[in-house]
């Protein structure tokens, strides 16, 4: 058995005959910058997500970097994120000479916790970056109102959750990352909407951002050679914009199969009480970019290795919050202010989460699971 956490190229085989013909006409037009998969894709994406401007970049990190330099802001400026993602979401902030101040996240759903958003406001806070973390939304009703009340812009962390549906108790519902000012994603492999290399976009409903966006995307050039403002050179390649029109269709028939990957693993631990399984936010749709358990009392490292011996992939996202990262040391956190992440980075594990997951396969996972945490733990 090898059972990976992705399983990229069962996905690309029932869909080659398209994504191969798609890459083979743009080689042979030569479009490789800027081409027409790209301005068709900008559309396509939009219309998916009910929003007027999408911005294709790089890659994800660069989303949130140019979302962040769209706004005006200042070094000194503190942006609120949560403890508990990838670095990427934090790691712009400082790098942007602004200020980013960690907040720890709620226990069930492992997003960021609106009460202590709250709290860590001060006269110098100008953004909050919400992460809508494995796969579902954060409680947009409560950061909308907080950012609202305290005039801060919104950026969401789209990455891991493209498709995923918001419901507000207000009775509308979007999808995330057009809920906020500004939404960013990835295109990475791996992500729930994955190109073949990097990629990224930014999205948003207000006119006057997305030409800042666009053009600092862009050089800071609206006009050829003729420059407004200090940009960075960040494109989504032609080519992977065709893998991704070619994948955009089928996203939503992605994200049920890891739904229904999730129902089988949810019903298979059940009853396990050394296992807590995702908890299901009823204000989103859950399209799980990862399936994510928290052990209770359980040896995480040995149930990886025994998971290994059968040959079955597991991952530790995250091992390590942000507030305890090496390059936020200058930062000088309080440790005591994250109890839950610190919680979270020593019980999460991930099990294979992907499209392609049959019951055969899920099945062995979850006896392989169970068997080591019943016959450890008993
Ligand atoms: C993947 C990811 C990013 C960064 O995307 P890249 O395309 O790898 O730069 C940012 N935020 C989160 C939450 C992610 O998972």
């Amino acid at each position: 058995m090898n059972i990976p956490m992705v399983d990229l190229k069962s996905q690309y085989l029932k869909i080659k005959d398209e994504v191969d013909a798609r890459i083979a006409k743009v080689i042979e037009n030569t479009e490789f910058v800027n081409g027409t998969d790209v301005k068709e894709f900008k559309k396509e994406l939009a219309e998916y997500l009910n929003v007027k401007h999408v911005i294709p970049c790089g890659n994800g990190t660069d989303a949130l970097q140019i979302a962040m330099m769209s706004l005006g802001l200042v070094p000194g400026d503190e942006v609120i994120s949560s403890d508990f993602t990838f670095i990427a979401t934090v790691e712009t902030i400082a790098l942007l000479k602004l200020t980013p101040v960690m907040v720890d996240v709620d226990p069930d759903t492992f997003c960021i916790d609106p009460d202590r958003i709250e709290k860590a406001i001060t006269p110098k806070t100008k953004a909050i970056i919400p992460v809508h973390l494995f796969g579902q939304s954060c409680d947009m009703d409560r950061i909308m109102d907080i950012a609202k009340k305290h005039n801060l812009f919104v950026i969401e962390d789209t990455a891991q959750a493209i498709g995923s549906d918001f419901t507000s108790a207000k009775g509308w519902t979007k999808k995330v990352g057009t809920i906020g000012d500004i939404g960013c994603t990835s295109f990475f492999p791996s992500k729930n909407l994955g190109c073949y290399g990097d990629g990224g976009a930014i999205f948003t409903n207000n006119d006057e951002l997305a030409e800042k966006i666009t053009s600092i995307a862009n050089h800071g050039m609206e006009v050829r050679y003729y420059h407004d403002r200090i940009g960075v050179n960040s494109r989504l390649d032609t080519i992977q914009a065709a893998v991704l029109r070619a994948k955009l269709p089928h996203l939503d028939n992605y994200n049920k199969a890891r739904r229904k990957a999730a129902d089988y693993y949810d019903k298979a631990f059940e009853n396990c009480s050394k296992i807590k399984t995702p908890t299901r936010a009823k204000f989103s749709t859950h399209i799980f970019h990862q399936y994510t358990l928290v052990l209770n009392n359980v040896d995480r490292k040995a149930l990886m290795e025994h998971l290994k011996s059968k040959g079955i992939a597991s991952a530790v996202y995250y091992p390590v919050a942000l507030h305890n990262q090496k390059a936020f040391q200058d930062f000088k956190y309080n440790s005591k202010d994250f109890p839950v992440t610190d919680k979270l980075c020593e019980s999460v594990i991930s099990l294979p989460m992907n499209t392609e997951l049959d019951d055969k396969t899920l099945k062995y996972i979850c006896d392989s699971v169970l068997e080591f945490v019943e016959k450890n733990h008993s």
